[in-house]
């Protein structure tokens, strides 16, 4: 590595400091506010992924209903707007979480993955939403010799050290796999945009920029409290996420967590040809503090991950988007990776907030005698996996058992985390014992205790 400290923070120093896919043109201008008391058969609340996908689908299965979106802010203006655009097949975090968990129905969650990804790719071809949708799967690489050893050399999407840099040339890479459909590259902001656009031909209204302060048990109905009014509903599907949960049951069973991401310029030519990267697939590198990157439809970089920050008490704050010891991290880390592009500067850095939770993929639930379902604690893998929140809050509010209500994964909540102080204890002790790891190759007692509870985090 020949760039100094100063070089390094010079990369990212000038980049704008906001989410590049919700700078782009064609954000769509704002919805009115909420403006007195209304009636609706469906609220949703959330304008992310899992709101968007409960609303649109909620009109296809049942085009009579009088479904109402509701958001605090923007659509798509939280994780949504701001994340990798890797659109995975996995509900689960991933095969080995999945099948430690769920070794009997994971092959069965599995096919529904897939499933699922094929009708994300159909949704789009048929409301003919522009999102730059490329399945060019996913590459994992190890570039620590103990990482190498998690990998199946004998399996057919195995790749040495010599396949994986004719596909992308990083001196770092030591071998990897390359998951040929599992995993489509999107636009996350025009993929959501899209699919807001679509619900609103399909009838759906959309309010922004009002909060929803609590729930209220109406008669025969849920009341949706705002400042600005009051939503009558029959039925309530909460898409939240990271943000403080309106169920006073789910207070504990998510953690914000944030991510941060840099975006470069776009590549010349020349640049490109230096490190390959002709087929564009999705690659992430398998510490436990790992880093996802990928190229956009101009072929700029978004290089993200490495660190994920929770500050004490939950709090989730404007001030918490840009951390510049990340984003030096991160720059550090790019031009280690790719030292062929030594010179290129970033263009865009944020951060947006994850909903993690003890199990790492999303759980699900009702409440209000069934009138109000949940889907949240994606986990940082919520791109794809929240169409099928959507439709399991869909099933859920129906009440008919499904396929997919039938899951003991949908079933089953996940552990809460502990209050704070003890929160805060456990996940800075987390964190350090997952960096060390990362350099010693061996997880420590603290993280066996934790595997052997089922809370260890194995990316
Ligand atoms: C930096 C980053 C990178 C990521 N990369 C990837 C990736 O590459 N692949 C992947 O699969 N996942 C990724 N994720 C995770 C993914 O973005 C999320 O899992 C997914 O977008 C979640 O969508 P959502 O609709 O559940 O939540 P969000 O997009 O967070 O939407 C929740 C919405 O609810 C609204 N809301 C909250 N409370 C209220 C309230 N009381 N009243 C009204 N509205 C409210 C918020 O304003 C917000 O708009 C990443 C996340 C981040 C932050």
């Amino acid at each position: 590595m020949t760039l100094d400290e100063r070089a390094l923070r010079a990369s990212w120093a000038d980049a704008l400091p906001e989410p590049f896919w919700l700078q782009q043109p064609g954000r769509p201008a704002a919805h009115p506010a909420l403006d007195g008391d209304t009636r609706a058969d469906l609220v949703v609340v959330g304008g992310g992924f899992t709101g968007l996908w409960t609303a649109l689908m909620a009109k296809e299965r049942d085009p009579r209903r009088d479904v109402l979106l509701i958001d605090a802010g923007r659509i798509a203006g939280a994780a949504t707007g701001r994340n990798g655009g890797f659109c995975s097949a996995s509900l689960t975090h991933g095969e080995s979480n999945g099948r430690e968990r769920w070794p009997d129905e994971y092959e069965q969650l599995h096919r529904m993955g897939l499933e699922n990804l094929d009708e994300i790719a159909a949704t789009v071809q048929r409301y003919g939403i522009d999102c730059g949708f490329e399945r060019t799967g996913e590459l994992a690489v190890a570039t620590r010799p103990h990482e190498l050893a998690e990998y199946d050399s004998s399996a057919d999407d195995f790749l040495d050290a010599a396949a994986l840099r004719a596909e992308v040339d990083s001196p770092t890479y030591l071998g990897g796999s390359w998951d040929r459909s599992g995993t489509a590259m999107i636009d996350p902001a025009r993929l959501a945009w899209g699919l807001a656009a679509a619900a609103e031909s399909a009838g759906v209204r959309i309010v922004e920029h009002t909060p929803v302060d609590r729930l209220r048990r109406g008669r025969g109905s849920v009341d949706v409290v705002t400042a600005s009014g009051t939503i009558t509903a029959q039925r309530v599907a909460l898409a939240t996420n990271a943000f403080t949960p309106l169920l006073a049951g789910l207070r504990f069973h998510t953690v914000p967590v944030w991510d941060y991401v840099l975006m470069t310029e776009p590549l010349s030519a020349e640049q490109l040809d230096a490190i390959g990267w002709s087929n564009r697939q999705g690659i992430s590198d398998s510490g436990n503090q790992f880093h996802y990157y990928r190229l956009t439809e101009d072929n700029q970089i978004l290089w993200g991950g490495y660190d994920a920050i929770y500050h004490f008490g939950r709090r989730i704050k404007p001030a918490y988007e840009h951390r510049d010891e990340t984003y030096q991290a991160l720059a550090t880390n790019f031009f280690t990776t790719f030292p062929q592009l030594e010179g290129l500067r970033f263009s865009h850095r944020w951060g947006g907030v994850i909903d993690t939770c003890t199990r790492f993929c999303a759980f699900f639930g009702t409440s209000h005698r069934g009138r109000v379902a949940y889907a949240t604690g994606y986990t940082g893998l919520g791109v794809g996996a929240s169409r099928f929140g959507a439709n399991v809050m869909l099933d859920l509010l129906a009440g008919t058992p499904t396929e997919r209500t039938r899951l003991e994964m949908v079933r089953r909540r996940p552990l809460p985390f502990p209050p704070e102080p003890f929160a805060w204890i456990g996940i800075t002790i987390t964190t350090w014992a997952l960096k060390r790891a990362d350099r010693t190759g061996r997880r420590n007692l603290w993280l066996r205790v934790l595997d052997r509870l089922g809370l260890g985090f194995d990316s």
